[in-house]
């Protein structure tokens, strides 16, 4: 069977969506407070180490809603291709939903760990969270 996700897919090659998609949400690192990461202390722009990213960390939801419930497929590496085509298509026809970010690996991974820190349990309730600091 073939869905509006494998339609858009079929459109257009496998890079060139990831690198639509990093177009389309600005081409560079988004980290709220500025990306320092890459060239002259600036965003990071390289493509290649920039990271599609689910701004409400919905991915698991995602991942459902197209016939899939493990992996983690805002990590490129453990995706097979076939997802992967089937997952870039589908964040292409929904880039509008405002539900998804580049982040550089760097300000991916700092996400990652404040988000671990905000739920500990010995972190509830404390405003702000130590990891705000
Ligand atoms: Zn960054
Ligand atoms: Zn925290």
């Amino acid at each position: 069977m073939i869905g509006p996700v494998e339609k858009a897919w079929v459109r257009v090659k496998k890079k060139s969506v990831r690198l639509q998609i990093i177009e389309a949400l600005g081409g560079k690192c988004m980290w709220p407070g500025g990306c320092t990461m890459g060239e002259n202390c600036g965003s990071v722009t390289d493509p290649d180490m920039l990271h599609v990213e689910h701004i409400y960390n919905d991915g698991a939801r995602e991942r459902q809603a197209m016939g899939r419930t493990s992996g983690a497929p805002t990590y490129v590496g453990v995706i097979s291709i076939v997802n992967q085509q089937v997952y870039y298509g589908y964040i292409l026809e929904h880039l509008d939903s405002g539900r998804y970010q580049i982040l550089c690996a760097n300000h991916n991974a700092k996400k990652q760990a404040i988000e671990r820190c905000c739920k500990r349990k010995e972190n509830r309730g404390i405003v702000p969270c130590p990891c705000a600091a």
